[in-house]
């Protein structure tokens, strides 16, 4: 007797794969990955120290879970939540931050130095320049979302 597999193996992180059951057909329409919700965040850094400093992110699962996670490794930052916007599918959330990391130099510098916790230069630290603020992240945010969404960049 010989069995073949009828059904695709999908993989997990694999973006072949059409979501069965959309969550609703708005969101089924703006990414062809699964379709359970991911997040863009931003948090604050160093508050206090005199510069605006965020950190941009993105995960598959809660803002607040994974900013539990940063804090534990990361105590002298203070990380704080500030900002999140939902994306439907984890590949979308990853170019979309990506994109907003491209958005936010027009108003930030990246931060280079290494991480005074972990010693990892991170790559998704800016540090605002002069008249740049939290209303300045959230667009670059907005404008990452919406370009990622009209352009449906992204996995095909
Ligand atoms: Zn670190």
């Amino acid at each position: 007797m010989v069995c073949f597999s009828v059904f695709p193996v999908r993989s997990p992180g694999s973006c072949s794969t059409r979501a069965s059951m959309p969550m609703s057909s708005v969101a089924a329409s703006a990414s062809t990955s699964s379709g359970t919700d991911s997040v863009v965040y931003v948090f604050a850094l160093n508050e206090g120290s005199g510069k605006l400093e965020y950190k941009i992110g993105s995960t598959g699962r809660t803002p607040e879970t994974r900013l539990r996670e940063w804090r534990r490794g990361h105590q002298s930052k203070g990380f704080r939540l500030v900002y999140s916007v939902k994306v439907v599918g984890r590949n979308t959330a990853y170019v979309v931050e990506h994109e907003a990391h491209q958005q936010i130099l027009q108003y930030a510098t990246k931060i280079h130095r290494s991480c005074p916790d972990c010693l990892v230069v991170h790559q998704e630290e800016f540090v605002m320049e002069l008249d740049f603020g939290l209303e300045d992240v959230r667009d670059a945010v907005d404008t990452a979302k919406r370009l990622v969404e009209t352009r449906r960049v992204g996995c095909t």
